[in-house]
């Protein structure tokens, strides 16, 4: 590890210094300082709220190249959060791995997570898909979107998010839980663009075109939506991909709303360096890793998303939903108003 090598140069330093050794003894020393590194592996702690088979494959690349152990373990946002402001300075994570940036925004504003300077994550990562206080960057992109039944809607009667509060969506429309960071996210973008009274009512309206009771996960809704129960509904694009999978004929499509004015909402999975990380040069190098082009490509893959980076493009399936216009208003926003909006949609009446 960098800290017994820097601490075994220390000495060579000091006895150098005391006893005037000769440059071959000296020699000698560094020698034997030398074997210490290579003898304690290298390594690097993540907390990842990412399943393990959308990031095991990465670890194993960075691995690879670089010698650096990847040690990890995988559970939901909230306890990794909590565990890691439970063991303090005493933690063994160096690197947060999560979803959403409501979540990563969490992390940081408890004082876990450490500013990074880099200037290969600020050149890789743009300036809205990451903390402007350096603390977290986004790792991949995805959209919050419009899906709706291609047997009963055309794309030519949707328009925006707003828009599906209208009469024509009466008992139309499906909508996942406002428990879910997604949806707090996603009311939280349309309150700083909006205004909290707009967004209100528009949340009101929403809530008046349900068709059933709102659904625990997307996969769900969009199933829903398949068996005729709804015509419409917000998902995450990768889940429409999973289903895609399954059946490639299945009689849904994504529609990209909002395109003349601010665009598709979007949010992130990004990571931050713990404040108490014991080896914050090794998780500096795999968050760089993480950024580059290479990893890019196939992070965002591995989940049917978007890259952060956008020198790199997505895969071919995400390819085929078609291009769009996303909404650039900094995703730490879903922290910020995070609160806001939980209580919004609480006296919406969003369940
Ligand atoms: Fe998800």
């Amino acid at each position: 590890m960098k800290r017994s090598f820097n601490s075994v140069s220390g000495i060579v330093s000091a006895v150098k210094r005391y006893f005037g050794l000769s440059l071959a003894l000296y020699a000698f020393f560094v020698g034997v300082a030398g074997v210490v590194p290579a003898a304690a592996a290298e390594q690097v702690v993540v907390y990842s709220s990412r399943k393990d088979h959308l990031i095991r494959p990465l670890f194993e690349q960075f691995e690879q190249q670089t010698g650096i152990e990847v040690k990890y373990i995988t559970d939901k946002a909230a306890p990794l959060i909590s565990r890691i402001a439970v063991e303090g300075k005493n933690t063994a994570a160096d690197m947060l791995i999560t979803v959403d940036a409501g979540n990563l925004w969490q992390a940081a504003e408890q004082g876990l997570l450490v500013k990074v300077d880099s200037e290969i994550l600020n050149k890789q990562i743009p300036a809205h898909l990451r903390d402007p206080e350096g603390r977290w960057y986004g790792l991949s992109v995805r959209a919050r979107t419009i899906v709706y039944a291609t047997d009963r809607v055309k794309p030519s009667e949707l328009s925006t998010y707003e828009a599906l509060g209208e009469s024509q969506w009466k008992d139309r429309l499906c909508l996942r839980t406002s428990k879910k960071v997604y949806n707090q996210s996603l009311v939280a973008t349309m309150i700083a663009s909006l205004g909290a009274e707009k967004t209100e009512s528009y949340v009101k309206s929403w809530v008046a075109n349900l068709a059933t009771p709102v659904f625990s996960n997307d996969t769900k809704l969009m199933q829903s939506i398949s068996a005729g129960q709804c015509d419409v509904g917000i998902v995450n694009s990768y889940y429409f991909g999973r289903l895609q999978d399954k059946d490639a004929d299945i009689p849904l499509a994504l529609y990209w709303p909002n395109q003349n004015d601010r665009g598709v909402h979007i949010n992130i999975s990004g990571a931050g360096i713990t404040r108490h990380s014991k080896n914050p040069e090794n998780a500096l190098r795999l968050l760089e890793w993480l950024a580059s082009k290479k990893a890019q490509g196939e992070i965002a893959a591995l989940n049917k998303e978007f890259p952060a980076n956008p020198n790199v493009p997505p895969a071919p399936q995400v390819v085929s939903w078609g291009t769009f216009k996303a909404d650039t208003i900094n995703v730490e926003v879903a922290g910020k108003l995070q609160v806001d909006a939980i209580k919004l949609m609480d006296r919406a009446g969003y369940r």
